[in-house]
């Protein structure tokens, strides 16, 4: 279990526990875990899971004697994860070497080959078809924006910013997402529901059909 095997590495006092998510209910809990692995990977992150989650073929109901084993084997031992203001590292913020030597640990231990997902394309790999509610897309949304974006305040260096250019030179560019909705959209009689400007348009006019219609 890599999770368990990444516990392990590390010095429990300096591990951090963040509640991301707050659910009542088994299945709901299960989908929601679904989701957030999805949508987790998806963003790049390096998670420590290697199944897709939830609690359906790939997850695991516990049972009551499994509940039980587990409380036996977990009573007493040494640096068990407290919550919260419970955990005597609460509050507390690593310094950048102590993380950079946890980067280099980690870095390509599940990358290529190493990833048990490697070359599973299509229906073979976890995440396919997976689709993601729409709150919590917002609520995932919300989360990755301004500051909680990873890429926040960073910028790509001349070198890649050259590179981006001249991979879009010559190719015609709508100037602005407005632009791009007139040309794709009104002039060919498109309708796109994830446009915000189509859906703004049909908005209109079924608004004041309304109106017209009630005096
Ligand atoms: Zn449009």
């Amino acid at each position: 279990m890599p999770f368990y095997d990444w516990v392990r590495k590390h010095d429990p006092a300096d591990l951090i526990a963040d509640e991301v998510d707050w659910i009542e209910g088994l299945q709901d809990l299960g989908q929601a875990e679904m989701d957030w692995i999805s949508y987790l990977r998806r963003e790049g992150d390096r998670l420590l899971n290697l199944s897709d989650g939830g609690l359906g073929p790939t997850g695991v109901v516990w049972t009551e004697e499994m509940r039980e084993a587990a409380s036996v084997r977990g009573t007493g031992r040494k640096g068990s994860s407290r919550p919260g203001a419970a955990n005597p590292f609460y509050g507390g913020k690593h310094s950048l070497e102590q993380r950079n030597r946890w980067s280099q640990d980690r870095k390509g231990t599940n990358s290529g080959t190493a990833n048990p997902n490697y070359g599973r394309f299509g229906a073979e790999h976890p995440s396919f078809r997976h689709t993601v509610s729409a709150e919590t897309r917002q609520l995932l949304s919300e989360a990755k924006k301004g500051a909680g974006n990873p890429n926040f305040g960073k910028k790509a260096s001349a070198e890649t910013r050259a590179k981006m250019s001249a991979v879009r030179k010559g190719r015609p560019m709508p100037s602005s997402q407005r632009n791009a909705h007139t040309r794709h959209h009104i002039n060919k009689g498109i309708e796109k529901a994830d446009c915000k400007y189509c859906v703004e348009d049909s908005a209109k006019p079924s608004l004041s059909s309304e109106s017209e219609s009630e005096s």
